[in-house]
């Protein structure tokens, strides 16, 4: 009968995962009514990637589109209905 099989071990190993581009997914993106909006920053609490900033000083939405994938959950959140999801053009 064989023994136990033998691995030969190739020394350390280190596995490095990076952020992934999920910007890459969107097929829409949101797309803010700057007179509904009233900066309250709602949208950026629930925004899974986090990638929504509230700029006060400018009065605007910024979002990274790196990683942006259009998942629609800040429109769904937005307590003044300001945000509603806008053909991706494939623009980023
Ligand atoms: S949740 Fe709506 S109103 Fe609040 S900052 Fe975001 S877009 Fe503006
Ligand atoms: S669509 Fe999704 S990923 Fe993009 S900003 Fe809104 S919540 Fe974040």
């Amino acid at each position: 009968m064989k023994g136990p099989m033998k691995r030969r071990i190739l020394g350390p190993c280190a596995t490095v995962f990076t952020a992934a581009n999920t910007g890459s997914w969107r097929l829409e993106r949101p797309d803010v009514d700057t007179d509904k909006c009233v900066h309250c920053g709602i949208c950026s609490q629930y925004c899974p990637v986090d990638c929504i900033r509230v700029n006060k000083a400018e009065a605007k939405i910024e979002f990274d589109w790196n990683y942006c994938k259009g998942c629609g959950i800040c429109a769904n959140e937005c307590p003044k209905h300001a945000i509603r999801l806008i053909e991706e053009r494939g623009n980023n």
